[in-house]
């Protein structure tokens, strides 16, 4: 990296951090935000000083809230006789996105993925089952990613939850193989969800 100041040099390691930011880019955005006001930077690194305060997971379902109460767990708007099992936070807002989906979210976290050690107990199963116990839930759709991971996971998924007595279904793949969630697009994560099999 060249010669610049240290400010600078800590500031681009740290967006280099980010995803698909290589190290031109980062220098970029560096030299980009010493042109910025003041006020506007200091606006900037107070939204980053208070984002893990302010943005906290639901103890329930894992989803992102920024209040007290969770939008997805509000039993008077939403479905309680249908989960479906997601793999992070952001994919809860794609299936909002096709308005097709009234049911609850339960949020994995982790994936299995045994050559990096992620083996079943790091799903928290238990929890995952004490909800559908609590929301009497009956049917589960398992919206995983379309990866090495996701199948691992779904399949162990399933196994563990037909034993309950619950519909499992999946998505329709339709979505590409290899492919994360987050880069499906709408429709072709509606049409997924419309033709979900029983699995
Ligand atoms: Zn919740």
């Amino acid at each position: 990296m060249a010669k610049y100041p240290i400010s600078l040099i800590n500031l681009i390691g740290f967006l280099r951090k980010l995803p698909g930011v290589g190290t031109k880019t980062a220098e970029r955005f560096a030299f980009q935000l010493l042109t910025w006001p003041q006020e506007q930077l200091e606006h900037f690194s107070q939204i980053l000083h208070t984002l893990k305060e302010k943005v906290q997971s639901c103890p329930e379902c894992h989803c992102l809230m920024e209040q007290a109460e969770c939008a997805f767990c509000d039993p008077m708007k939403r479905d309680a006789s249908i989960l479906c099992i997601i793999s992070c936070p952001k994919d809860v807002y794609a299936f909002e996105e096709t308005r097709m989906y009234r049911g609850f979210y339960h949020v994995l976290g982790a994936l299995l993925s045994p050559l990096d050690g992620r083996m079943p107990d790091h799903l928290d199963l238990d929890q995952l089952k004490e909800r559908i116990q609590k929301l009497h839930t009956q049917e589960v759709i398992i919206a995983l990613d379309s990866t090495i991971e996701g199948d691992a996971t779904s399949l162990y998924l399933k196994e563990s939850l037909v034993k309950l007595g619950l519909k499992v279904s999946r998505l329709a793949f339709g979505l590409p193989m290899g492919s994360p969630l987050e880069y499906v697009d709408g429709s072709t994560l509606s049409r997924a969800l419309l033709g979900r099999q029983h699995f």
